[in-house]
């Protein structure tokens, strides 16, 4: 844990944590505990047996219940896919091996019910939790949710109170998913949930997932933050840079105030002129056309860009089946792969993707093909010092070509029901990149012989997140069609700073201008090719990026579906020639990242764009952003 006690108001606190979920929530804090219930361990006479089965078998009844209510609630919240959560948990408790062992327990280690749910669970959290993949490891919680939801009742413990009377942050230990989507269901903005802060969890955790889909700012692993923090403290949620700040001083507020606007600027739900659909994105007030796509990361994310895309352009009074505005800029797939724990077959991949192109067409899908390693580890791999320098995207497919031909041969079939792009992750070297591309030419040679069909210009390219290929852009741009600018590890490369890291997480510097630097190489060397280059990292939905970004001639956005509405409205603000200018400016002359923040505000400041940031936004131990990942 790291709170620092702030000079000007002795009760201000800090914590830092890892962000969850984007964006700003400022409002009281709603302290939720949740007291966690054990069953009490003692011997039961042969003749309690069967009253303490029939006590199990009415709360797992209950249990089931209750778990399809909350289940409901969260598809009409968020959509079937992340309400699968819930099916899920409700898997488990069906699970007859687990209920059997559970009454064996009670009947022949005449235990109470209460004390053998508590066992059985705890054993099963325990294998989850001593395993290698960090997703499963999370899973533990929605078997803690099972568990105390079973104890509640063989306790005859009341109801927890998920529920708030006013807009609030909640604070809490833990949450579990149904809490989330308890906390939410008030549809009254005087009753509605602003955001989650919590002592443990991690980002992949289901809570997370069902946070992002909700929109709400959310930070985890704050440690024991919620300790210091009572009902009613005015706190600030800061999911941009994974902090929570409780009773701040009036400075810091209004700077954060001032960066909610930001953040909220375009994002009304008035009609949106910013969004040009004949050019697929934003125009600049001059009128230079600028790209904007969605990134996607989990299934569940389907249904939101899907539905910020009809309502955008919707409101832009346009046909959205016509018009090619708002495709995906980047398809993680590894996320489908990661969270069905098994390798999707040919046959699966070309199911989800094709469905892809089929709801974005005309619109162009970018799929990225699998960047597994690093921190996104599969079960049972080889465990590595160093994953972030190790075996890790582009790596592991062209050291496994029948799993890379697979999905090659996936994605080139889906690209005859929409309009297709590929890209390959973490490319280093160009023999990496001549390799890929001999790949594809044999996945396209095997379709063709099978007479499978599929288009045969589609657009290929890379991600450049290693400062090597940046460097080396100029070599690579001539055998590609586009660049993707991935900002998060091409900033933890060039910084040597784990972008996952709490500990380094303030210098996680994304606008130092050494990324810039490399950011402007790789513009250069795509454009003397005739070639676009998008930024798809997190730099790209950041506020203060956008002038700079823009300046430096980027060609396409790819953010958050949530994003959006805000960052067209942001580059609708800015002048190019303006901003080519301050990009300018900034390479020559800034020296840190604390400089290039500096002249953006002032850019901004100098046009009314902003009003004014405080010291606290602007110092440079708040600037370091943690991401939004796994
Ligand atoms: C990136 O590195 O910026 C990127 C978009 O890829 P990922 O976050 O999936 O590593
Ligand atoms: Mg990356």
């Amino acid at each position: 844990m790291s709170f620092t006690i702030d000079q000007e108001s002795e009760r201000t606190l800090r914590f830092s944590g890892i962000s969850a979920s984007r964006g700003i929530a400022i409002g009281p804090a709603f302290r939720y505990q949740r007291t966690l219930l054990k069953g009490e361990d003692h011997a039961i006479s042969p003749s309690e047996v069967q009253h303490q089965i029939e006590r199990f078998e009415s709360a797992v009844q209950r249990a089931r219940k209750e778990i399809e209510k909350i289940r409901r609630l969260a598809e009409q919240k968020v959509g079937t896919p992340a309400s699968s959560i819930f099916e899920a948990q409700m898997m488990m408790v069906s699970d007859e091996f687990i209920l059997d062992s559970i009454r064996r327990r009670i009947k022949h280690e005449l235990k109470p019910a209460a004390y053998a749910v508590d066992v059985e669970l705890s054993e099963q959290q325990a294998l989850l939790k001593a395993g290698e993949n960090p997703i499963m490891r999370e899973r533990a919680d929605d078997v803690e949710d099972i568990k105390q939801r079973l104890l509640r009742y063989l306790l005859d413990r009341a109801k927890w109170h998920s529920k708030i009377d006013k807009p609030s942050i909640i604070i809490a230990e833990f949450l579990t998913p149904a809490d989330a989507i308890l906390f939410s269901r008030s549809e009254d903005r005087t009753t509605a949930v602003l955001g989650f802060a919590l002592d443990g969890g991690g980002v992949t955790s289901h809570v997370a997932i069902l946070a992002r889909s909700l929109g709400l700012p959310s930070v985890v692993a704050l440690h024991n933050a919620s300790e210091s923090i009572n009902t009613g403290d005015m706190v600030i949620l800061d999911g941009e840079r994974g902090e929570l700040i409780v009773n701040p001083d009036q400075e810091t507020l209004r700077g954060y105030q001032e960066e909610q606007q930001l953040f909220a600027l375009g994002a009304s739900e008035s009609p949106i002129e910013t969004i040009d659909p004949s050019i697929s994105g934003a125009r600049t007030r001059d009128g230079k056309p600028i790209t904007i796509s969605m990134n996607l990361e989990f299934g569940s994310e389907v249904a939101i860009a899907e539905a910020e895309r009809t309502s955008i352009l919707g409101s832009a009074k346009v046909d959205a089946t016509r018009t090619p505005a708002l495709g995906l800029g980047l398809v993680r797939t590894e996320h489908f792969l990661l969270l069905n724990e098994e390798l999707p077959t040919e046959e699966e991949q070309n199911a989800l993707y094709e469905d892809l192109a089929k709801r974005f067409a005309p619109a162009e899908i970018t799929l990225r093909t699998f960047d597994v390693g690093g921190d996104k580890v599969l079960a049972g791999s080889y465990r590595e010092d160093n994953p972030f320098l190790g075996w890790r995207g582009l790596r592991i497919s062209l050291d496994e070509p029948e799993i890379f031909l697979a999905q090659l041969r996936a994605i080139l079939r889906a690209s005859c029901f929409g309009k297709v792009r590929m890209m390959f992750p973490m490319v280093t070297n160009i023999d990496e990149l001549r390799r890929a591309l001999k790949y594809l030419e044999q996945a396209k040679s095997q379709l063709t012989a099978n007479r499978e069909d599929f288009d045969d210009g589609l657009p290929v390219g890379i991600m450049i997140e290693v400062p090597a290929a940046a460097l080396l852009a100029h070599v690579f741009a001539p055998l590609i069609d586009f660049f993707s600018i991935g900002t998060n590890d091409l900033t933890q490369y060039t910084l040597a700073v784990d972008r996952g890291n709490d500990l380094i997480a303030t210098m996680y510097q994304e606008l130092h201008p050494a990324v810039l630097r490399l950011i402007q190489l790789t513009i250069v060397a795509a454009h003397a090719e005739g070639k676009k280059a998008c930024v798809c990292g997190e730099l790209g939905g950041y506020p203060l990026a956008t002038p700079v970004l823009v300046g430096l001639g980027v060609d396409e956005f790819s953010v958050a579906p949530s994003q959006v509405r805000s960052l067209a409205a942001r580059i609708h603000a800015i002048d190019s020639t303006e901003a080519e200018a301050l990009a300018n400016d900034i390479l020559k002359n800034a020296q840190s990242p604390n400089e290039v923040k500096q002249e953006i505000l002032t850019f901004l400041g100098d046009r009314q764009l902003m009003t004014r940031y405080s010291e606290a936004i602007v110092g440079p131990s708040t600037f370091g952003k943690k991401l939004i990942k796994r």
